[in-house]
C-alpha cells in the first residue's frame, strides 16, 4: 500500500529520498518519514527537551513552555497546514520534533554563552548541534551512531548554518553554498515554528506578569482579535480572554500561511520536489499579515525577552554555562569518562577536548546545568 499516494506532486516522497547515509531495509508498516519521526520521539535527546528552557527557567513555573511541549505545539501547528497544502506530514512532524534538539540549557543565552567559549574551536550553534545530535550523538543502533535519518528530515533540522560551515557538511551544507530552498516541509516547519513561539511566548509573557495586556493592545495583529473575542464575548476578562484571543492569533497566522502559500506554489507552476529547490521559498505569510509578524517579533524582544527579570535569568545561566566551561577545559579529569579525550590537556588535543565538553553542556537540562555546577563549585555539594 502506497501510504503517500495522496500526497502533491510537489511533497517530499520518501520513494524519492535522497535516503539514509547508512542502508537499511525498508520500513514495512510505516513510511520513512515515519519511522524517522519515531526515532526522534524515542531518543534521549528528544525527552531531555521537556527540562529545557524556551524562555522561562523550567523551575520558574509549571505552566511555561518547555522545548518539549513547544516542539509539540510546532509539529501540531505544521502538520496541520501541510494536509491543507498536501505535503509530507510525517516529514513536517519529524522535523518539527527534532528542530530543537541540540539547544543548550537555558534558551538563546546558553547558545550565546557556548558559542563565545567555542570562539577558537569553531563555535557552537544549535542548528548545527541539533544535526550532530540525530547523525552522531545519539547511541542507539549497533550499526551506526545517530539516528541514522532520511537526507530531508536532517535537511530541515539543519535550518541555517554559515558558508564555512556548510563547506564542511557535504551533501547536506550544499544548499546554502548554492543558495538553494530545502523541501517545501522544511521551509513549513521553520514557520511553524515562528507561529508557535510567538504566539505561546505572548502567553507566557501574560502568564508570568512580565507583559501586560495594555502593552499588547499597541500591537495591531493583537488588538485586533482581542476587539473581535470582546465583541463576540460581551465582558469576558481574564485568561479566557487571553485564551481566545491567542487561539485566534495562532488560527488566522495558519489560515494566512495556507492561502498565500497556494498562490505561490500555484504560480511557480511545481511539477516535482525537485522544482522547489530551484524556486523562491513558496511557504510564506501574506505581506500584510507577514509584516504583522515582525513587528510582534519587534515587540518581544524589547519587552519581553530583555525585561530585566528575563536579563536576570539569561545574566546567571551564560555564567553557569562559562564557568562549567572553563572548569572543564582547565581540567578534563573532572568530566564523566565518556566525555574525556586521551591527553585532553595538551594543546593539539584541545580543539576535540572542547567539542566534547560542548556535547557535554549542550545536553544538559537546565536543572542539571544548575546541578552540575553546584557540584563543581560549592564545597558541600557532591
Ligand atoms: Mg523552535
Amino acid at each position: 500500500m502506497n501510504l503517500e499516494a495522496h500526497l502533491a506532486p510537489y511533497a517530499a516522497h520518501s520513494a524519492q529520498s535522497r535516503g539514509r547515509r547508512f542502508a537499511e531495509a525498508p520500513a514495512l508498516s510505516r513510511t520513512e518519514f515515519q519511522r524517522d519521526r519515531d526515532r526522534i520521539i524515542h531518543s534521549t535527546a528528544f525527552r531531555r527537551l521537556e527540562y529545557k528552557t524556551q524562555v522561562f527557567v523550567n523551575h520558574e513555573g509549571d505552566l511555561f513552555r518547555t522545548r518539549l511541549t513547544h516542539s509539540i505545539e510546532v509539529a501540531q501547528i505544521a502538520r496541520s497546514i501541510a494536509r491543507n497544502l498536501r505535503l509530507n506530514e510525517d516529514l513536517v512532524e519529524a522535523i518539527s520534533l527534532a528542530h530543537d534538539l541540540g539547544h543548550t540549557p537555558f534558551g538563546h543565552a546558553g547558545q550565546d554563552a557556548l558559542n563565545a567559549c567555542m570562539k577558537d574551536y569553531g563555535g557552537f550553534e544549535h542548528n548545527l548541534q541539533s544535526l550532530r545530535v540525530v547523525d552522531a550523538l545519539e547511541q542507539r543502533y549497533g550499526a551506526f551512531d545517530g539516528l541514522n535519518l532520511m537526507f530531508e528530515t536532517r535537511e530541515g533540522i539543519l535550518k541555517h548554518c554559515s558558508p564555512a560551515n556548510a563547506k564542511k557538511l557535504g551533501d547536506i551544507g550544499r544548499r546554502f553554498i548554492d543558495k538553494k530552498q530545502p523541501t517545501l516541509e522544511a521551509q513549513l516547519a521553520n514557520l511553524a515554528d515562528e507561529i508557535a513561539y510567538n504566539n505561546h511566548d505572548i502567553d507566557d509573557g501574560l502568564r508570568s506578569g512580565l507583559l501586560t495586556t495594555a502593552q499588547l493592545d499597541d500591537i495591531d495583529v493583537y488588538a485586533r482579535h482581542r476587539r473581535e473575542v470582546e465583541s463576540v464575548f460581551p465582558g469576558i476578562g481574564g485568561r479566557r480572554a487571553i485564551n481566545e484571543t491567542v487561539r485566534r492569533m495562532i488560527n488566522a497566522l495558519i489560515v494566512d500561511l495556507i492561502d498565500a502559500s497556494q498562490t505561490r506554489i500555484q504560480e511557480a507552476q511545481l511539477k516535482t520536489a525537485d522544482d522547489v529547490r530551484n524556486a523562491p521559498a513558496l511557504i510564506t505569510f501574506s505581506e500584510s499579515l507577514g509584516r504583522e509578524a515582525v513587528l510582534l517579533k519587534l515587540f518581544l524582544r524589547e519587552n519581553l525577552y530583555q525585561h530585566y527579570q528575563v536579563n536576570r535569568m539569561t545574566s546567571k545561566a551564560r555564567r553557569i554555562i562559562r564557568e562549567l566551561f572553563e572548569a572543564f577545559m582547565h581540567e578534563s579529569a573532572l568530566l564523566p569518562p565518556d566525555y574525556q579525550v586521551a591527553n585532553g590537556d595538551r594543546a593539539e588535543n584541545l580543539p576535540a577536548q572542547a567539542r566534547k565538553v560542548a556535547d557535554y553542556i549542550a545536553g544538559m537540562t537546565d536543572r542539571y546545568a544548575m546541578r552540575e555546577h553546584r557540584r563543581l563549585f560549592l564545597v558541600d555539594e557532591i
